[in-house]
């Protein structure tokens, strides 16, 4: 809290009373120590994968090199950390766009159907490797919306993403919506591990996730459901989550059919 005072002296130069400003910093400071928090764990996460390009080159150069296996391994790592930093990079400028609303927004009539079909297709191999099912919802009745297409399919995009990376072997992933009031309501459901209790209102800040060793495995960088709710609040809707451990998970966005 910052306080001034200054005294208060009418016209005849007499002095009547005090002046007192206040101006509350709180807001400011917060939202300055999120910066910070930010940058620090930007960092921090993007430090990860170049000490270990930078290791793992050092190691080859030292002479690991002579080894053809050895040599074909350390190049698959390194190729996988750059594509992870790659990924990590592109993430977090989205986030930022998107933060600052720089994104300007394309409102067309989009077929929610016809848009999950297509952004499924997408997975369909990744999807398959592991021998998941992915059930999109009836095509009839049609149900359309006035949105952005690209954010939309991007928020899909992430959240079968997720449902594809953490169900095992043999699971399957369902797409279903259901239109109401003005509103639609979809939903990703998965029979995946599911998400501790303690960690489900923490999910959408940027760089949390339940098991950061089984995230990097599969090449996350943390940021896919920063960004999905930051794409819905620009879309005007919200997103919940229900999750049960070792049963599966399910998101739900809402979306208003016009705006
Ligand atoms: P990541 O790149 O780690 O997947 P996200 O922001 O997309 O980052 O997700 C954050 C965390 O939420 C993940 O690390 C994971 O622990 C958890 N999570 C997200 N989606 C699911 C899901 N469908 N099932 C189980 N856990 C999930």
């Amino acid at each position: 809290l910052d306080v001034n005072f200054a005294p208060y002296i009418n016209f005849k130069g007499e002095a009547k009373g005090v002046v007192v400003v206040l101006h509350d910093f709180t807001e400011i400071r917060r939202l300055e120590k999120m910066r910070s928090d930010f940058v620090a764990n930007v960092s921090h996460e993007l430090r990860t994968p170049i000490t270990s390009i930078k290791g793992f080159t050092e190691t080859l150069l030292d002479g690991a090199m002579q080894d053809e296996e050895t040599c074909r391994n350390f190049l698959q790592i390194i190729y996988d950390e750059s594509e992870r930093l790659y990924r990590m990079i592109r993430d977090i400028l989205d986030l930022s766009k998107i933060e600052q609303k720089r994104l300007t927004l394309q409102l067309t009539e989009v077929d929610l159907q016809d848009l999950m079909a297509s952004t499924v297709a997408l997975l369909q191999e990744q999807a398959q490797r592991k021998q998941i099912s992915i059930q999109l919802p009836d095509p009839h009745p049609r149900v359309t919306l006035t949105t952005d297409k690209d954010c939309l399919q991007q928020i899909i995009l992430n959240l079968v993403t997720n449902a594809v990376v953490y169900t095992p072997e043999g699971g399957a992933i369902s797409l279903s919506l259901r239109q109401e009031r003005g509103q639609v309501q979809f939903q990703v459901a998965d029979t995946g591990i599911g998400i501790p209790e303690a960690d489900l209102p923490r999910i959408f800040e940027r760089f949390y996730r339940v098991d950061r060793a089984r995230s990097r495995d599969s090449g996350g960088t943390g940021l896919g459901l920063a960004i999905v709710k930051h794409l819905v609040e620009n879309l005007h809707g919200h997103i919940t989550v229900q999750s049960a451990e070792g049963e599966g998970t399910t998101f739900t966005v809402t979306l208003p059919l016009q705006w």
